[in-house]
């Protein structure tokens, strides 16, 4: 690893960091700074903790010439208010040898004071897209000096809404600059962002911090369907004693809903959820719930989840395998903390396989396979996605053909089949209501009571 020698800093910012006493990079820092120097384009996928701030800090501030212009010249665009004040305290402190004019802006406060700072001049500008936006529409700032773009937690960011915000800045951005991306997760969202409006960048991957893989027992089991994992996720959660503290990961929103509404008929006054669809005040009950105890169980999308900080949690269950294999490695980071042993399960579709290879490949580590347990009923009901489209197209077809009368039927049956979703919970319920009293081996091995 490089020592902040090696990264040949400007005396300012040595000063600076020997003041922070700081010893040497962190490897998002060291393997950042060369990237960003050279002016190509970058996504870092880094968490917090990381040092993620000062790996793009660093190389913005070397190269940031003295300048009395009042456009800003780097725009760092963060989710949250709270965000924008770290961002600025952390780059304050970094320049605090240089002449370096930082600014924060972000809703809230009103925008007069805003317009105001802005007309005074800085270099970089750290925003919340809502508020820069408005900035922008009320003349008051423009971007067509801004030569380089950092976006900060964009995974964050666009989880909470911010795509359209963030497609209009883009589109007031001029062509030549730098774009600089950090996000700890990756979804089909913020890979999209980086197709579009990224050239060729450097991709950084930081392998998570903090928990290491030994801490953590893995196991998978091979599942074929959604409603089946739903009947495997009830039988093991039955457990009370094994599983105490239990955070369920799914990969969408609507699927987390699914989940939830199936589970509710049985865990209902100890299962709580959360994604960024439900009001803020739903979402912290549902950590208080959780954290407190009187919920065991939390179902989860990755990037709220992510902002959790959450203790003691007996088990991950990757509900759905997340195909970037970094997220399941954040996942699974939630459990087996302060030297406690954790304990991940993983089910996967045969779709999914290959998504669990990817995995393994990224731990060179292969997890175990448990045989599935042969008192879990396989469901034969799919969801929308489940069902094969060829089916699909066939069953327009046959209806196109049938008369009227008969096609009508086929109709009838097939929205019999698709309110199956209340029917399911009441055979669901009536499975696991009651403790179950069968023996069999949860996966972590403990004899189940
Ligand atoms: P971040 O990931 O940017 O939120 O940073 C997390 C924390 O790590 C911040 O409080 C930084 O001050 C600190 N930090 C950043 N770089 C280093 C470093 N090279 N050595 C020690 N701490 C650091």
């Amino acid at each position: 690893m490089l020592s902040f020698d090696q990264l040949n800093l400007s005396t300012p910012l040595r000063n600076a960091i020997e003041d922070l006493g700081f010893e040497k990079p962190t490897p998002i820092q060291s393997e950042a700074f060369p990237v960003i120097l050279s002016g190509r384009d970058m996504v870092g996928i880094a968490q917090t903790g990381t040092g993620k701030t000062f790996a793009y800090m660093l190389p913005i501030l070397r190269d940031l010439k003295f300048s009395k212009q009042v456009s800003p010249r780097v725009l760092v665009l963060v989710p949250t208010r709270e965000l924008v004040m770290q961002v600025v305290e952390q780059t304050e402190t970094l320049a605090k040898y240089m002449s370096t004019r930082v600014l924060g802006v972000y809703g809230g406060p009103n925008i007069k004071v805003h317009m105001a700072e802005v007309a005074m001049g800085c270099d970089i500008l750290i925003a919340t897209p809502g508020r820069l936006y408005d900035l922008v529409l009320s003349r008051s700032l423009s971007l067509k000096t801004i030569n380089k773009l950092v976006i900060d937690e964009v995974d964050v960011m666009l989880d909470l809404g911010f795509r359209f915000q963030l497609q209009n800045i883009f589109d007031l951005l001029t062509e030549k600059r730098q774009n600089i991306m950090f996000s700890a997760t990756m979804t089909d969202e913020v890979d999209e962002l980086i197709n579009t409006h990224f050239i060729t960048p450097a991709k950084i991957s930081i392998a998570v911090s903090g928990t290491p893989l030994e801490n953590i027992e893995q196991v998978c089991f091979e599942v074929p369907n959604f409603y089946t994992k739903v009947n495997l996720l009830a039988n093991l959660l039955d457990d009370k004693h094994e599983y105490k503290k239990v955070l369920v990961f799914v990969s969408t929103k609507r699927r987390a809903d699914l989940l939830f509404e199936a589970m509710e008929s049985v865990f209902g006054t100890s299962i709580g959820i959360i994604h960024s669809d439900k009001t803020q005040n739903y979402r912290i009950r549902s950590i208080e719930d959780f954290d407190s105890g009187k919920n065991r169980i939390l179902i989860a999308t990755d990037v709220i989840a992510r902002g959790l900080d959450l203790d003691q949690i007996s088990h991950v269950f990757n509900f759905d395998t997340p195909n970037y294999p970094e997220n399941y490695m954040h996942r699974i980071g939630r459990t087996g903390r302060a030297e406690k042993m954790g304990k991940s399960i993983l089910f996967y579709t045969p779709t999914e396989q290959k998504d669990k290879e990817a995995i393994e490949e990224l731990m060179v580590y292969e997890i175990p396979t448990l045989p599935f347990p042969e008192d879990v009923e396989v469901s034969r009901q799919l969801t929308a996605e489940e069902r094969p489209k060829v089916e699909e197209a066939l069953s327009h077809k046959i209806n196109k053909i049938i008369p009227p009368g008969e096609a009508f039927h086929e109709k009838k049956e097939k929205n019999k089949k698709e309110n199956l979703g209340g029917s399911y919970k009441r055979t669901i319920a009536a499975k696991y209501k009651k403790p179950q009293r069968k023996g069999g081996k949860s996966p972590g091995g403990t004899k189940r009571k």
